[in-house]
């Protein structure tokens, strides 16, 4: 599995400058997560998939990729745990995924951007829901990695999609839930934190 180095003592240094990024009022409007994330004592780790043909390393720094992105705005917001239920803090989360029409951006980072963990261990996205492309269900990239731990590489699914059943990489343990329209829902479990 290819390990991505991402400049986590830099952004610690600039944590202030971050802070205020993620502190938007556009942002705190959004889904409120519960202060105790919802698992078992031995939750299952969440199964890896994939790479595909389109993750770009050094995706920029933002929460919010939603500038150059038309379509119908998500929110995804969720934890990042040990097996044991324990948020990890400071965990690397990388998003990448088609636009509107099913395209990537290969050339730019539309549609790319990482962030890290609270300390509480939440992470928040304001993106747009991507749309199916051949041979694909909608779905988005991820790639979440605790400090020093090895890197999950996965895929997200949106729940009710009829193009689901005919997507061989479709599975149902890594639907988002979504409470209302836009607001999805997914904790990563580290096998390894
Ligand atoms: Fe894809």
């Amino acid at each position: 599995m290819t390990q991505q180095t991402y400049p986590r003592r830099h952004i610690i240094g600039i944590g202030a400058g971050a802070l205020a990024v993620l502190a938007l009022p556009q942002l705190a409007r959004g889904q409120q997560l519960p202060l105790t994330p919802q698992c078992d004592a031995d939750a299952k780790a969440t199964p890896p998939q994939t790479e595909g043909p389109f993750f770009k390393p050094r995706s920029p720094l933002r929460s919010d990729l939603r500038a150059e992105l038309k379509g119908s705005p998500v929110l995804l917001t969720g934890f990042v745990l040990t097996r044991d239920c324990r948020p990890i803090a400071n965990a690397l989360v990388d998003l990448w995924h088609a636009d509107a029409d099913g395209d990537y951006d290969n050339r730019g980072f539309r549609g790319r951007g990482h962030q890290f963990t609270d300390a509480q261990g939440r992470y928040r996205f304001l993106t747009v829901k991507p749309a199916r492309y051949t041979g694909r269900t909608a779905h988005y990239h991820v790639k979440v990695q605790a400090a020093n731990g090895p890197v999950l590489t996965t895929q997200l699914y949106f729940p009710g999609e009829p193009a689901n059943r005919r997507d061989g990489l479709y599975r149902p343990d890594l639907e988002m839930r979504f409470s209302g329209a836009a607001d999805a829902r997914f904790d990563f479990v580290l096998s390894r934190g």
